[in-house]
């Protein structure tokens, strides 16, 4: 079946995001490339149709009603009915539980948990319409505990109990939901991480590798592999799993 689908990434304008986007337009879909800044979504764009692609950019923030509602209807109006979903836009804010001020716990859930939220309910009538839909959330290896990350952990973690609840409630209509868990993965977020901690990046990321039983740090490709397939026709019986992405084992 050649359907031309509809999907939606969010926090698209780097990293991970970038990676799926140009991943799922690689695939045959055409890409909305959402994040907070627009200008940043239209470079994606232009390289994904530059590479033969179809992708338009979005700017939004996900933690925004209105703002969410506008784009899922220009993306509708412009594309087609959304029937993909990878909710990936995210945020550190991290600090011991002593010092983590309430903007800092706030902001963190506004994005990953409220933003997640309002992006599918926002998708969730064209799937059920289209009696297809994938949904991919992006949670993480930090749902199951991390020093400094009491906020990014509790999120990552919600992230994966929403994903089960949409599975059942969204199962009959087609519609399947997953979490991926990724591990260290090279992006600006992590080089954030480096930076914050003070150590340079390479060295940073030599010592993640260390403790990784593969032998190395994820990449977006990593990830973007893995969304692939969770969103292909044939993963229609895969559906509220976490799936860590990591270079080995998580529970
Ligand atoms: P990143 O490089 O920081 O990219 C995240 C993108 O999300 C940025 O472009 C950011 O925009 C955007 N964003 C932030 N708030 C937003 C909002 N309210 N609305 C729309 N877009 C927003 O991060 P990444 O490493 O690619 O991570 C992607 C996802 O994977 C996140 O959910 C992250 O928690 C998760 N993850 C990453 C790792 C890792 O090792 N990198 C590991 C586990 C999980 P601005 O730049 O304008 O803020």
């Amino acid at each position: 079946m050649s359907t031309q689908r509809v999907a939606i990434v969010t926090g698209a304008a780097r990293g991970i995001g970038a990676g799926v986007a140009r991943r799922l337009a690689a695939d045959g879909m055409t890409v909305a490339v959402l994040d907070l800044d627009e200008a940043a979504c239209q470079t994606v764009a232009d390289e994904i149709v530059a590479a033969g692609g179809s992708a338009m950019a979005v700017g939004a923030d996900v933690a925004d009603e209105d703002a969410v509602k506008a784009a899922v209807e220009r993306i509708t109006a412009e594309a087609g009915p959304v029937t993909v979903l990878v909710n990936n836009a995210g945020i550190i804010r991290d600090n011991l539980l002593f010092k983590m001020s309430v903007a800092d716990w706030d902001s963190v859930m506004n994005v990953h948990l409220r933003g997640s939220f309002l992006m599918t309910r926002a998708v969730q009538s064209a799937m059920v319409d289209a009696g297809f839909g994938r949904i991919v959330n992006l949670s993480s290896v930090s749902a199951l505990g991390n020093r400094g990350q009491v906020n990014y952990s509790a999120a990552k973690a919600g992230l994966q109990g929403f994903t089960k609840t949409l599975a059942i409630e969204l199962g009959r209509f087609g519609v399947t939901a997953n979490a991926i868990g990724p591990g260290f993965i090279e992006t600006e977020m992590t080089a954030e991480t480096a930076a914050r901690v003070g150590v340079p990046f390479e060295d940073f990321k030599k010592m993640a590798a260390e403790q990784i039983p593969v032998g190395r740090t994820g990449t977006p490709d990593d990830i973007a592999h893995t969304v692939s397939f969770l969103v292909s026709e044939g993963a229609g019986f895969v559906s509220g799993q976490v799936i860590y992405v990591a270079g080995g084992p998580r529970d």
